[in-house]
């Protein structure tokens, strides 16, 4: 089977490509570098330079293509509230600008990357599927946008789609293998590593005030690589069984103080933290419930117990220096 991976260079495409190939699939990756590191794309897979947003580069790319694993978008729920455009123009307009052209092509399988973010301010804990919908940041809403124009709009054009809604994805691969850290990344472990390698000064702890254990917000960090199987699985099932969404989490949740006090100890640095404002479209909790996937796919994290996620990051992120 021949699988297009868009934004396989980024960082969570570039696992799902490790994955696919190590599993014996055949692999065309179609991203446009603009956060993504061509470095991260595996040897054995195809590289095409070029844009979701572009129906000739979707072309180019989907050709042979058995099932196509959709990962290119704009991730930052933070900047999407500052530019909501740039998020509406490439996870909207470019996702469907891909779509459009599978069903011309009559290509029919289609993996989406979703986001937890969908749910908005949680209504109860751990989330399963059925909690309402309700995003409160621009980023969510166009992962939501999506969802309904599959439902509403691309099923009866033939699509099968497995919908994935991620929680925070974390780590890198277990083998050292995607060696370029994100450039300039928003989300709370990269951006402690950068605190540890000494690249920023420090990490800014939005908010102390949120109704949880310590005040600081919590999140359910999910191994990177345990995420990349879910997505094999997904391809796997489409085969024949109808669209399905499901949440992949590791259903335990984490707070920032958490993050930094397991991060000092396994990075022996001090990695200073200041309390800031609260950042816009936060909610305070997510925790998943991961049972759908376990149930429907075979599916469960293996590697997202906090040691290995931080640990297999700070293999990437640690300065020369400590190398030797
Ligand atoms: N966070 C933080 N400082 C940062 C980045 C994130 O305190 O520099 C917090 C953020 O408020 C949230 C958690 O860490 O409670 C996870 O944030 P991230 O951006 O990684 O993911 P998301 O907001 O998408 O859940």
């Amino acid at each position: 089977m021949k699988i297009l991976v868009t934004g396989g260079a980024g960082y969570i495409g570039s696992h799902v490509v490790l994955e696919l190939l190590d599993q014996g699939y055949e692999v065309v990756v179609l991203d446009d570098l603009s956060m993504g590191a061509k470095e991260n794309v595996d040897d054995r897979a195809a590289f095409i330079l070029g844009s979701i947003l572009s129906r000739a580069d979707n072309e180019i790319a989907l050709k042979g293509v058995d099932a196509v694993i959709h990962m290119a978008a704009f991730k930052a729920a933070g900047e999407s509230v500052e530019n909501p455009e740039k998020y509406t123009r490439n996870n909207v307009d470019g996702t469907l600008t891909l779509l459009n052209t599978m069903v011309d092509l009559g290509i029919h399988k289609f993996v989406f990357s979703s986001s937890a973010a969908v749910y908005g301010e949680p209504q109860y804990l751990p989330i399963d599927e059925k909690h309402p919908v309700n995003p409160i940041n621009p980023y969510g809403e166009t992962k939501l946008k999506i969802e309904y124009q599959l439902e509403k709009e691309f099923i009866s054009k033939g699509i099968c789609f497995a919908t994935l809604r991620y929680f925070n994805a974390a780590g890198y691969d277990i083998n050292g293998r995607v060696r370029i850290p994100e450039n300039e990344p928003n989300n709370l472990l990269p951006v402690v590593m950068e605190a540890a390698n000494g690249s920023r000064n420090m990490i800014e702890i939005f908010g102390d005030d949120y109704e949880t254990r310590d005040g600081t917000g919590v999140r359910d960090y999910i191994h990177v690589t345990d995420l990349a199987k879910a997505h094999i699985l997904a391809v796997h099932y489409l085969r024949s069984h109808p669209s399905f969404t499901v949440n992949l989490g590791s259903d335990v949740g984490y707070s920032v103080t958490e993050i930094l006090d397991t991060a000092r100890k396994i990075t022996e640095k001090p990695i200073p933290a200041n309390i800031s404002a609260r950042r816009a479209g936060d909610p305070p909790k997510l925790v998943a419930s991961s049972e759908k996937a376990k149930s429907l796919l075979g599916w469960k994290a293996e590697h997202s117990d906090l040691e290995t996620l931080i640990s297999t990051m700070w293999d990437i992120y640690r300065p020369a220096e400590a190398l030797v």
